[in-house]
């Protein structure tokens, strides 16, 4: 597994002095991804090969050698064995470099190369197109700008400071605005900020605040990261956790929803006594899923959002029965393999079709997550209807239904109708239910 942090911007930026300075302090190892481009643009230069010539350009990629090498504590770049440094940064260079990095070639050949230098490695990495192209899944992205003058001020101080006198602040400026120019409307990979990047502006401040600034950001998702692997941990199924999840579901059970709502089970008969399935049941209240969980004979594994594991004492109380997490903000692979391994593996799930509370009320259509796992696994469906408001005091009822069995659909889970089908049929259940015995 490697942590991810791209550093795009525009030229001048300070995105080369930044990253150096946190890939020190975070022993994150540090691309500067533009000599890359400027190796490549020396070695055109060098061999006189023109911006037009694709088929010498595609040769030369072919034959050309570039390696990066972090022993002495900072990037040196080798082309073809020869050390670059001050050749990486001459006019001519500068002049073509911008051109040469947007040669449909040359751009797919760097990405490359870029994927595979950082491959199980903790890198930052600066660049253009490092957090839209080259990591679009990268664990921290960050878009470093600043006003062009002040760009070209620091351009030049880097330029004096490095022995390179042969541009004017002016000559530096139109350069920046004319890469600037060429960076954002290229077609290919232009210069943008990733949607899920954060703007730092560094116009008005120290190397030190910009510095202190993204290691905060980095800092805090480091520290996510430790949180969100901890929901995700399962603990393992042991007989100690079994009997303290029976012993938790009767003391609630008893002590808390029969003495407080007064909760009865009708058609309890319904759940079978083995084998895996799924219970749906609408969704009324907060409280509705651990009542599904402590009233059934069986351990019944609800899917919950990812977030209400971070509550204490709630978190514990899900581990403990091997709740599911979700992150509902993206395509949640995770918590469907688990799924569909846990009914593999003849458990129970419990899912709530509406996805959120009082779905049906707000006329939210109802989620087909069930009914996929349902196909996808070949599992029947057991429809709870849940009556009762859960104010205290007052009556809930948990209505079962028999089970629903879909066996005509297995295996047809990719197809849309059909899902809808029978999230529709598990849907009129669960309403059916909830109108039953009242
Ligand atoms: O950052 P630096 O000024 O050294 O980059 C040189 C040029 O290489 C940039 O002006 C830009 O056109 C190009 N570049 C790029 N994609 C990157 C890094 C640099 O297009 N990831």
């Amino acid at each position: 597994m490697s942590f991810i942090v791209a550093i795009d911007g525009p030229a001048g930026s300070g995105k080369g002095t930044i990253t150096k300075l946190i890939g020190d302090k975070l022993n994150l190892v540090t691309f500067d991804t533009g000599a890359m481009y400027r190796a490549i643009s020396y070695h055109m230069i060098e061999n006189k090969i023109g911006l037009d010539e694709n088929e010498k350009i595609k040769k030369m990629l072919e034959e050309i050698d570039i390696k990066l090498d972090f022993s002495s504590g900072k990037q040196e770049l080798y082309l073809n064995s020869k050390k670059l440094v001050t050749e990486l940064r001459t006019k001519e260079v500068n002049q073509i470099v911008s051109q040469v990095s947007h040669i449909p070639d040359v751009r797919w050949a760097m990405v490359k190369l870029q994927r595979k230098l950082a491959e199980g490695l903790n890198v930052i990495m600066e660049g253009r197109d490092i957090g839209t192209v080259v990591f679009p899944n990268a664990d921290v992205k960050i878009y470093l700008d600043a006003s062009a003058e002040e760009r070209a001020k620091r351009r030049l101080k880097q330029n004096i400071e490095n022995n390179i006198t042969n541009m004017s602040y002016e000559e530096i400026l139109e350069n920046i605005k004319l890469r600037d120019n060429n960076d954002k409307n290229s077609e290919i990979a232009p210069l943008k900020q990733a949607d899920d990047a954060i703007l730092v502006d560094s116009t008005n401040l120290t190397i030190n605040q910009v510095v202190n600034k993204i290691i905060d950001i980095i800092k805090k998702k480091q520290k996510q990261q430790i949180i969100d692997k901890k929901v995700y941990e399962e603990t393992p199924d042991t007989p100690f956790k079994r009997f303290r999840l029976k012993l938790v579901r009767k003391i609630v059970y008893y002590a808390f929803y029969k003495l407080v709502f007064r909760i009865k089970k009708i058609d309890e008969k319904n759940l079978p006594d083995e084998g895996a399935y799924i219970v749906c049941a609408n969704h009324v209240n907060m409280l509705d899923a651990l009542a599904v969980v402590c009233s059934c004979k069986r351990k019944v594994r609800f899917i919950c959002k990812e977030s209400m594991f971070k509550v204490k004492a709630l978190g514990w109380a899900l581990k403990l029965s091997d709740t599911i997490p979700i992150n509902r903000d993206k395509n949640d692979i995770e918590s469907m393999k688990r799924s569909i391994k846990a009914l593999k593996n003849g458990e129970v799930l419990g899912v709530f079709p509406e996805g959120t509370r009082k779905g049906m009320e707000k006329n939210i259509k109802a989620k087909s997550g069930a009914a996929f796992f349902s196909l996808r696994t070949g599992t029947p469906v057991i429809p709870i209807g849940i009556q009762g408001s859960f104010k205290p005091f007052t009556k809930v009822k948990l209505v079962f239904g028999k089970p629903l069995d879909f066996s005509e659909y297995y295996g047809k889970e990719k197809d849309k109708e059909t899902l809808e089908k029978v999230t529709n049929i598990i849907m009129d259940n669960i309403i059916m239910l909830t109108n039953k015995n009242k």
